[in-house]
């Protein structure tokens, strides 16, 4: 008789719309790396279904990653937080242990790990472009790291920038400033977008003119897809130092990874499946 072979680990990712993701392809790579055998699925789920299918579901499962529109709803059904998941008051990723499910947020060390890894300091003058839930992210660690750090939104966002300024006096006892993304004139050690601007398929945008751009030292776009958004391209022109986001998504898997399965990877390990994703992605 046939044995049939069991997984013995189970992970996915809650989030709607979640289309095209590249997280099932980077967490096998990474599994394949650690010499895990464990299943990845996708759960594509509004609001109005997330409890039911927390409690049927991803509650029975090792751990799951979290994206839009879940990053805050999802607290409310957790054990706990990481100190870094409740700084941020927003979750990307949780383990259920034996005995609890703990939130965690690993975007930030995504996002730490991948600026170093090109070289790119988060200090000085740091410009974020946006002030959604990535946002979020970037300007607490910018904070942290001890870099003057500087929002930028359209009109509309206005409201949302000054609660997140408001946030970060009250936690963090620093200020921080806001300004309008079509004002902005002067240059930055550092421009972060966090707006999903130059994405696909509205890849002719760029949330900023190009002479603001060129005033610059550096440049990292959170987007992905493409690899090359009009913004970087300017960067590039103009000879900044520049990253897109991809190092930053596989960074922020590899965390992961490290909290659920206990396993630790390698700059190399992880530069390699930056890599595999990169020629994933091209192939469309
Ligand atoms: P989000 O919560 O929807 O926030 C988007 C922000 O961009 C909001 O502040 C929004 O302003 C602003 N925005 C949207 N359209 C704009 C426009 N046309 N002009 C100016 N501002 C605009 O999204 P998010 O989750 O933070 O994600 C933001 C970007 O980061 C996306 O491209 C996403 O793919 C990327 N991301 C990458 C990673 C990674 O690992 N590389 C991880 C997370 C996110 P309003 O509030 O005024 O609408």
């Amino acid at each position: 008789m046939r044995i049939k072979f069991r997984q013995e680990k189970s992970f996915g990712l809650i989030g709607n719309p979640l289309g095209h993701s590249l997280s099932p392809f980077i967490h096998k790579e990474l599994f394949k790396i650690a010499g895990i055998s464990a299943d990845y699925e996708l759960y594509e789920a509004d609001e109005n279904e997330l409890v039911l299918l927390y409690k049927n579901t991803l509650s029975a499962l090792t751990g799951f990653n979290v994206t839009i529109p879940h990053k805050q709803n999802i607290i409310p059904l957790l054990d706990s937080l990481s100190g870094r998941a409740r700084l941020f008051g927003s979750v990307n990723m949780v383990y259920n242990d034996e005995e609890k499910a703990t939130g965690y947020n690993t975007d930030c060390i995504g996002f730490l790990r991948s600026l170093e890894g090109a070289g790119i300091s988060l200090e000085g003058s740091v410009l974020i472009l946006g002030c959604g839930g990535v946002s979020r992210t970037f300007a607490f660690e910018s904070v942290i790291a001890g870099a003057e750090v500087t929002l930028a939104v359209r009109r509309t966002g206005f409201e949302k920038a000054t609660k997140l300024k408001n946030e970060i006096k009250e936690k963090l006892n620093s200020d921080v400033k806001i300004a309008f993304l079509d004002e902005i004139d002067s240059g930055y050690d550092l421009i972060i977008n966090a707006t999903p601007v130059g994405m696909f398929p509205k890849t002719d945008a760029s949330p900023l003119e190009k002479e603001a751009v060129l005033k610059s030292k550096a440049v990292f776009d959170a987007i992905y897809n493409p690899q090359e958004t009009l913004l970087i391209k300017y960067a590039k022109e103009g000879g900044l130092k520049y990253l897109n986001g991809l190092p930053m998504l596989v960074w922020q898997a590899a965390a992961a990874e490290e909290i659920w399965n206990g396993v630790k990877f390698t700059k190399q390990e992880v530069e390699r499946v930056i890599e595999l994703t990169r020629k994933e992605l091209e192939k469309g």
